[in-house]
Parts: structure tokens; C-alpha cells; sequence
């Protein structure tokens, strides 16, 4: 977890390599529905593009029929899911009823305003058609107002790690990797 831009899609492709899971970015999935025009992606574009949460039904449909697959059997690292409390609840009970356990949570931390910066310079640089400065102070109040709340959820359940996301990257790979070890 943590607001965007603060690497989360990165982190998760090096952690995916050292541990040998899978990673599922809800993001990512989107954008192929996007992409693809499915009934889904014609939906999700509508929130996509301004920067706003796709429904909470949607990505529980998407992540509990993908983590059912195979490839998933041995684990899995989610990134950008979830992101409000009926998902991070819809999660536990999906994951339990297929026999999975979540083992950790990590947030990724680091200063706001560097975070804007970051995106702004990716947005020059990606097609991503959410990446416009509008666009992203949009997406990092969504997650303070929506998504940061789920921190005490999971520090509750005693699997919250915080993780310096300021850095190299392969120094913060190394400090998530210390943990999940
Ligand atoms: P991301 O690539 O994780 O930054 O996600 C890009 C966009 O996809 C977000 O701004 C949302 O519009 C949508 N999205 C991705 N994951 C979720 C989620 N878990 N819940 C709601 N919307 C999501």
C-alpha cells in the first residue's frame, strides 16, 4: 500500500523476481480492460480518467476470480488493491474461504509533495491518460481520505509494515524483502 507515485508498481515486479510469485496490479488490470473495451473496462474508464476509485463490486469480482487461478497458488503480491474498507474486508473473505492467508502488509511511505513531483515527471513521460497534475492531486486525496484509513485496519490485524519508500531501488526492495523474509 501507499499513495501514488511512491513506487508501488515498481517494488512489486522486484519483489514478484526475488520471490517467485505473482504480481496483480488492480491498476494494471484495468487498463487492459480499458484497452480490450470490455463491459468492465468501458466502466472503469469513467472513474479512471478523473482519477476516482472504480466501484468497490468490480475489483472484488476481478481479484477474487484472478487469486482462484493457478499461477496464484504459491502466493501473490497485491499492489493497489485494496484500497477502501469493503475491499480490504471483501479480501479477507475471499481469501479464507479459498484456504489463503495474508501474511503482510506493507506500506510504503513517503513525503507528498515529493510524490507530486515524481508523478508529474512520469506523466511527461507515460501515455497513462490519468497522469495530468488535476488528475493526480485527485488520485493522492482519494487515497488519503479512502485508502490511508485501511492502515489501522491492517495494524489492527498486526501485519502493518511500514517501509521507507524514499530511496534507491533496490535499497527499498531490500527492506521489504528483510521483512517478508
Ligand atoms: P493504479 O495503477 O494502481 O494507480 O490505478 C489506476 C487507477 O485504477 C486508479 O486511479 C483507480 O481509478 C483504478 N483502480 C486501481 N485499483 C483500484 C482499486 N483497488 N479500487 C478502485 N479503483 C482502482
Amino acid at each position: 500500500m501507499g499513495p501514488p507515485g511512491v513506487g508501488k508498481g515498481t517494488q512489486a515486479d522486484c519483489i514478484k523476481n526475488e520471490l517467485m510469485i505473482v504480481h496483480l496490479s488492480t491498476g494494471e488490470i484495468l487498463r487492459a480492460e480499458v484497452d480490450a473495451k470490455s463491459v468492465i473496462g468501458i466502466n472503469a474508464k469513467l472513474y479512471m480518467d478523473f482519477g476516482r476509485l472504480v466501484p468497490d463490486n468490480i475489483l472484488i469480482e476481478i481479484v477474487t476470480e484472478r487469486i482462484s487461478k493457478s499461477d496464484c497458488q504459491n502466493g501473490y503480491i497485491l499492489d493497489g488493491f485494496p484500497r477502501t474498507l469493503p475491499q480490504a474486508k471483501g479480501l479477507d473473505k475471499m481469501m479464507h474461504s479459498i484456504g489463503h492467508d495474508l501474511d503482510c502488509a506493507i506500506s510504503l511511505t513517503a513525503n507528498k509533495d515529493e510524490l507530486l513531483d515524481r508523478l508529474i515527471k512520469r506523466g511527461e513521460e507515460s501515455s497513462r491518460s490519468d497522469d495530468t497534475p488535476d488528475v493526480i492531486r485527485n488520485r493522492q486525496n482519494i487515497y488519503w481520505e479512502q485508502t490511508a484509513p485501511l492502515l489501522d485496519f491492517y495494524h489492527d490485524k498486526g501485519i502493518l509494515k511500514e517501509v521507507d519508500g524514499l530511496g534507491e531501488i533496490p535499497e527499498i526492495t531490500k527492506r521489504i524483502l528483510d521483512i517478508l523474509k
